[in-house]
């Protein structure tokens, strides 16, 4: 055994004689400084030795008590054996017990005593080791166990944040909020299209900004070719969605830059683009975390894209794209109220097709379905975005016209009908050719009227159009009894 691996024990004032009994008892395993009376060991010997057993005299405490607390602080660990000659009475002996000392030995030393006495001081200390090591454990098990509730907490509150809202541009708002606790997040971008769709797929790109400018396009161009990768066909339209955000310039940097596609139960519905202002150093761990957060963000997202696609499907036509009569008639009720607030004119046509049975009856209904998406798409080219386009049933659209006067509603009503006369319809059974009529009225601001009444109006203008010929436009103003006088009976 060499000196190095030896367990060093320290005799404090203690007699060469008792010095020498005691190394004999311990053996090979330890090794014995003394220090004589008056002479106290430095705070660095007492740091550097740091013994594991302390052989203490009387006077030998005495000197040793002088040392700072902070230093002997080191040793307190380390068993006391005080060797005590002399006569003493049961207060001094328990004063000195409660000074730490593990056992009092009084001279002389036998071998037998020092070795007793050894063997019961490192039993102490290995027990006090054991404890040492598990109070390590269980800190670092707590340690662990409180990291774990953190990642927890991080996942539940995220997982509520993304599933409160049915807006995706709202979700993703919160996303970023919440990830920034984990990533040094600047922005986050997407680019979703409703699950399941697998052609003719409109999508829309969220960017968080507050208006359309260069940035936003590199960003729209990004998305947009990323989801035609992921899609293999192309996106046939695009909404953009200006999510609004505080740094609105953020440019794409890839190496800073996560790209996570959406995918849920086996579709793929889109894109998310985590921009990071720094770069992502990311733990094992914290990957994890990351991972679980994204199909947490997945879920979220993917049911508001299947709500937003079903309020989508409320809402408008699936033959022509066009709002639906539903959707038509809230919108009316808005325009009424709004332009009767500021006396402002609200137009209405009736476009009907003319004999569009005939179409069906000799084309079929593929054709006939062909000609009612052209006429939906001339309507929308013709018309101003501000303009309203719905289909109003079969065959009918109705078109409203906003702060628009009657005599210019006419004016566009004929240029409608003239388009329509020359259009060439292309259908499956080949090119056709048709007719509508559009009877036109606009909102009476000097009486107090339901909606419903605009309506009336131009149903009996488009009657009154079917009657004299058709392929005509007919205005039917709001003071006019000429067709109740003519017979249309409502
Ligand atoms: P008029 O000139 O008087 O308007 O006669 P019309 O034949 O256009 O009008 P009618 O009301 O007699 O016929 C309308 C037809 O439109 C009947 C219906 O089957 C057809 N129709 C309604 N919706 C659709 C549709 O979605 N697709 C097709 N192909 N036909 C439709
Ligand atoms: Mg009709
Ligand atoms: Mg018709």
């Amino acid at each position: 055994m060499n000196g190095q691996t030896k367990k060093l024990m320290w005799g404090l004032g203690i007699s060469d004689k008792d010095a020498e009994v005691i190394r004999h008892a311990a053996g090979d395993q330890f090794a014995l400084t003394c220090f004589p009376v008056g002479i106290t060991p430095s705070v660095d010997q007492l740091e550097a030795d740091k013994p594991c057993l302390l052989w203490i005299s009387k006077q030998g405490w005495d000197a040793f008590k002088a040392l700072p607390a902070s230093a002997t602080a080191h040793i307190d660990v380390a068993s006391r054996i005080l060797i005590m000659g002399g006569d003493y009475d049961l207060a001094e002996l328990e004063s000195l017990l409660e000074c730490g000392f593990a056992e009092i030995i009084k001279p002389p030393i036998t071998e037998d005593r020092a070795r007793e006495v050894l063997l019961s001081a490192v039993e102490t200390q290995n027990l006090y080791q054991d404890i040492v090591h598990m109070t390590r454990e269980i800190c670092m098990e707590r340690e662990l166990l409180e990291r774990k509730n953190d990642v927890l907490s991080f996942l539940v509150s995220f997982l509520e944040k993304v599933t409160q809202h049915l807006d995706p541009a709202e979700i993703l708002r919160a996303a970023q909020s919440e990830l920034a606790t984990l990533l040094p997040v600047s922005a986050i971008n997407a680019i979703c299209w409703p699950p399941q769709s697998s052609e003719n797929v409109h999508a829309t790109i969220y960017v968080a900004s507050n208006n359309k400018n260069d940035t936003t396009y590199t960003w729209t161009e990004k998305l947009k070719s990323h989801a035609e990768q992921l899609l293999g066909n192309g996106v046939v339209s695009i909404d953009m969605n200006y999510m609004g955000s505080t740094a609105t310039n953020i440019e794409p940097e890839p190496e800073k830059l996560l790209a996570v596609n959406l995918e849920y139960g086996g579709s793929k519905f889109g894109v998310v683009m985590v921009q990071c202002s720094d770069h992502p150093q990311l733990g094992k761990d914290q990957i994890q975390v990351l991972q679980s957060a994204i199909s947490h963000l997945t879920l979220g997202l993917n049911n508001a894209m299947l709500y937003t696609a079903a309020q989508h499907n409320a809402d408008f036509d699936g033959l022509t794209k066009l709002y639906n009569r539903r959707h038509f008639d809230t919108r009316l009720l808005e325009e009424n109220t709004r332009h009767r607030r500021y006396g402002h004119s609200l137009c209405l046509l009736i476009a009907d097709i003319d004999n569009f049975k005939k179409i069906n009856d000799t084309y079929g209904h593929l054709a006939g379905d062909a000609v009612l998406r052209d006429l939906g798409r001339i309507l929308e080219q013709s018309l101003r975005t501000s303009d309203y386009i719905a289909r109003f049933g079969g065959e009918e659209f109705a078109v409203l016209l906003p702060c628009t006067s009657i005599s210019h509603a006419t004016t566009l009503a004929e240029r409608i009908r003239a388009q329509i006369q020359e259009h060439a319809f292309a259908t499956d059974k080949g090119i056709l050719n048709t007719t509508a009529s559009i009877g036109v009225a606009c909102i009476d601001l000097s009486k107090d009227e339901s909606p419903v009444e605009i309506i009336r109006r131009a149903d009996a203008a488009l009657y009154r159009a079917k009657r004299e010929g058709k392929n005509q436009v007919t205005v039917l103003y709001p003071t006019s009894s000429l067709l109740l006088a003519e017979g249309y009976a409502t």
